[in-house]
């Protein structure tokens, strides 16, 4: 793989986050690359590959250390989004769905006993029999999507237990996960986004029922599946939280949400650099005319827009993931990262095919593939129509009822 103009910008990496950079652009080259186009044609997880990022400690990479995880910041773990992403985008979705949404919001918002109970095991990722324990999220619903306030999976709570029933849609990683947070309505009667409860669920639950994977355009390789619950009974202190968080689960995950936008821009942004890669390489080597295609303005002037989009796209996402290592707000800019990233990943990917010509419209130079793992990027956790409600409603309020 050449070494492109971007990582030349200085984004003033530390020490460590350089060598996290290189340790996962290694691993991503020699155990993800080779497999990345397999796995989307067959439409397969890649299980090695996770295997591999659980032994390098990745699976709980901004956990501390004290409940089982690598204790690395949020710079660090976008980093290692983009490198995976970069070659490929399933890997890059499934991990980023394990870390932002199954693992993150027990560590930030479980009981003490909750967290002691679950964290290390999915930081870990591989049980005692070798079967990987990542986490997965349940938010959406088939009639639940951009307004996933409106969930109708109910929790009705008995004299002992939660008895759960209704259905998730879109849910990554649930065949590979030992747990679930998810939401479920306990309260009709709160106004939008109260009455919603959040719980952590294990997967081997009865009742708990993973469906079918889906068949889907990109991202083939991530797993990607409905859920049902039917009279799934939870014990009364599976509640995200404790019972004093029973009717307020709402928030808690929007904020996750808010945290994964980060990821996925950092996931559009690996998949916009791995066709500009691809694509700058080609100008180099191809000839028409008796020239290298770069010398013509027409190729050149595409790949230095390219190069200047994803480095703007770079700055945003990191930008982002610093305000949160340093606790700040970081809503509207995750938001903006994620929008920015995920259309000029769209973007490169479609130029990118225009500079390799016919061969760019087969497989042989995968970033067709890459097209069609972008656009997840712009659909995944908040459609780009909800990622401009977010930031217009940060600059002007909520003017709703004005
Ligand atoms: C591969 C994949 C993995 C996913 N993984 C997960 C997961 O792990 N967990 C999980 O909970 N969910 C997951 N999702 C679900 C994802 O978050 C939703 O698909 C997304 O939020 C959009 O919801 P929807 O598909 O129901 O679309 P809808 O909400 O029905 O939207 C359809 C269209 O209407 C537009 N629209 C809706 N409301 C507005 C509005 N107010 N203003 C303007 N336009 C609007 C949308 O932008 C979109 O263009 C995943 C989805 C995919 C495709």
């Amino acid at each position: 793989m050449t070494e492109t103009i971007s990582y030349a910008t200085n984004f003033d990496l530390t020490e460590e986050q350089t060598q996290i950079r290189n340790t996962i652009r290694d691993f991503a080259k020699n155990v993800v690359a080779p497999k990345a186009q397999h796995i989307d044609e067959a439409n397969e997880f890649n299980v090695e590959a996770f295997k591999g990022l659980a032994e390098l400690g990745f699976l709980g990479i901004t956990i501390p250390e004290s409940y089982g995880g690598s204790g690395f910041d949020t710079l660090s773990y976008a980093i290692a989004v983009e490198e995976l992403s970069r070659v490929c985008g399933s890997t890059g979705l499934g991990y980023a769905a394990h870390v932002s949404l199954g693992l993150t919001p027990i560590y930030l918002f479980g009981t003490e006993e909750q967290k002691r109970k679950y964290v290390p095991q999915l930081c870990k990722g591989v049980d005692d029999n070798g079967n990987l324990t990542l986490g997965c999220f349940g938010l959406t619903e088939p009639g639940a999507g951009s307004d996933a306030s409106g969930t109708k999976t109910r929790a009705e709570r008995k004299a002992d237990h939660w008895l759960v029933n209704g259905r998730k849609a879109w849910i990554t990683n649930p065949h590979y996960a030992k747990t679930c947070i998810f939401t479920a309505r306990t309260n009709d009667k709160p106004a939008k986004g109260k009455g919603i409860t959040a719980f952590i669920g294990e997967l081997k639950t009865p009742g708990f029922k993973v469906e079918q994977k889906e068949d889907k355009l990109g991202c083939r390789g991530s797993d990607t599946a409905q859920l049902s619950f039917e009279d799934m009974k939870l014990p009364l202190d599976a509640v995200a939280g404790g019972m004093e968080q029973v009717d307020v689960g709402f928030e808690k995950f929007m904020k996750t949400l808010a945290g994964g936008r980060i990821s996925i821009g950092a996931m559009a942004l690996g998949l916009a650099q791995g066709a500009f890669d691809k694509a700058s390489e080609y100008a180099r080597q191809r000839k028409q005319f008796n020239a290298p295609i770069g010398t013509f303005q027409g190729v050149s002037f595409k790949i230095a827009d390219m190069a200047m989009e994803i480095a703007a796209a770079r700055h945003l996402i990191y930008h982002a993931a610093r305000l949160r290592d340093a606790g700040r707000d970081f809503t509207m800019e995750g938001s903006m990262a994620k929008l920015y990233a995920s259309e000029v990943a769209m973007k490169t990917c479609t130029n990118a095919i225009q500079v390799l010509g016919g061969v760019g419209y087969t497989r042989e130079y995968e970033v067709e593939r890459m097209l069609r793992d972008s656009k997840l990027c712009e659909i995944g956790e908040g459609t780009s129509e909800v990622q401009r409600l977010i930031i217009s409603r940060k600059i002007l309020g909520d003017l709703r009822n004005a």
